[in-house]
């Protein structure tokens, strides 16, 4: 076995990686542990929110090694692709990348500020003991540490291997298909124009969720993600968005065919998870659900988790009896993501939502409300209301 590390961090996507960078910073031994080599596929469109780019300002000093391109608001249809409502912003409303590129970034950053990181091995079990916790790979290597912090995505072993959950409920995740097909530069701006925002197409044939084309600077991403509890299949689904996409001119007629990938999203998981602490053991990013039931936006929200649970581990390292002072993680998250992090498209008030959806495309100062909601988690309030004027 190795020598212990104060923070074992498994998983070296957004959340991970932001969790190892920001404990790195602060002084602690610090080892990332992620079963892919960088840079790595995940599937995902890759839209990063601005606030993300404001949360944490390290981002920008290397913009150009994280993010492909802006975007500039979102055009919201509807689930016959018939109307269209639009939120614009002169500024950048956040970035469009691919994750092979934004993650193998965000790991570098970790590893400049100290981290240190142990690709292509895959943690198969986390064992709590008195004063730390074990981690065993695949391979039969034991690391110890003083804390673990399971970043390992929406399937994450470490949740399961600490007793915190078993797997998702049917409802508890969407389905979703992403494929990014590679188009020069030059024909994605004759196509779409310049300062492109976000197409977005609300309750596609009626399911729950939305479908998406993303411009970005070589790629036009495409996919589309729903709660499929009632037993449809999302392969021809997304067949025939991609055939309704082409028929009314969303994307070129002659778009190539590119592997699609198809992966689940835990939207609102985390309300559905009853501890994400257990002894030295922690969970943050999709391994604990935090991604958003309105939007399956989880990148922003995994990143600020990462930062609330390094704050945690900071004060609880401090003190004589840390394990208990995890258990603040609990309750910290609340205040950062409890309004940002909704619990699932429509819920229990689906109907409602339903006629909600409708008000965006009759009146144009919802659509700019729900343009709001939709990029920055905002409520339906007067400050909303005076942003979106
Ligand atoms: C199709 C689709 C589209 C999406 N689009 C967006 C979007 O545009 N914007 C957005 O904000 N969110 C989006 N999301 C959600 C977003 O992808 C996730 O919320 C985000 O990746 C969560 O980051 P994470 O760091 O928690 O986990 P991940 O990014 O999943 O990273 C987990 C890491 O853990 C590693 N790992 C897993 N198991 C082990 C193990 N046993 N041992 C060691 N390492 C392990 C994996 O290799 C991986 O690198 C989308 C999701 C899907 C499915």
């Amino acid at each position: 076995m190795k020598g212990q590390q104060d923070i074992i961090v498994v998983g070296a996507g957004p959340a991970g990686s932001t969790a190892a960078k920001l404990l790195a910073d602060r002084g602690y031994s610090v080892l990332v542990i992620d079963r892919s080599t960088f840079p790595r596929h995940k599937t995902c469109a890759s839209w990063i929110n601005r606030l993300a780019f404001e949360r944490f300002p390290y981002l920008m000093d290397c913009l150009p090694d994280l993010v492909e391109n802006p975007f500039y608001g979102v055009t919201f249809y509807d689930r016959e692709i018939g109307r269209e409502a639009r939120y614009r912003e002169q500024r950048p409303s956040g970035y469009l990348s691919l994750r092979s590129k934004f993650d193998a970034g965000l790991l570098r950053i970790a590893v400049v500020a100290g981290a240190e990181s142990l690709e292509g091995c895959q943690v198969v079990d986390v064992r709590e003991e008195r004063d730390g916790v074990r981690v065993r790979l695949a391979d039969g290597r034991e690391f110890a540490s003083r804390i673990v912090i399971g970043a390992d995505g929406a399937s994450s072993r470490v949740a399961v291997a600490a007793k915190l959950r078993g797997g998702w409920g049917a409802r508890d995740y969407v389905v979703c298909a992403n494929t990014d097909v590679p188009v020069p530069a030059a024909r994605i701006s004759a196509f779409y124009g310049e300062r492109i925002p976000l197409r977005v197409f609300l309750e596609y044939d009626g399911v729950q969720g939305y479908g998406w084309v993303f411009p970005k600077r070589n790629h036009i991403c495409i996919g589309i993600g729903a709660l499929l509890a009632d037993g449809r299949s999302i392969r021809p689904l997304f067949s025939r968005f991609v055939a309704d996409l082409r028929a009314h001119e969303h994307i070129p007629p002659d778009l190539a065919q590119e592997k699609i990938y198809f992966d689940i999203d835990p939207v609102g998981g985390v309300y559905r998870t009853p501890s994400l602490v257990r002894g030295r053991v922690m969970l943050i990013g999709d391994a604990a659900g935090f991604v958003s039931g309105s939007t399956g936006e989880g990148i922003y929200p995994g990143m600020i988790s990462a930062q609330v649970a390094a704050e945690v581990i900071h004060r609880a390292l401090k003190s004589a009896s840390p394990a208990p002072a995890l258990e603040r993680y609990n309750q910290a998250w609340r205040r950062e993501l409890g309004d940002y992090v909704k619990r699932l498209p429509g819920g229990q008030d689906e109907g409602k939502t339903r006629g909600r959806i409708d008000m965006i495309f009759r009146v144009p100062l919802v659509s700019r409300i729900a343009g709001r909601a939709f990029l920055y988690g905002e409520p339906a309030s007067l400050m909303t209301l005076l942003r979106a004027l």
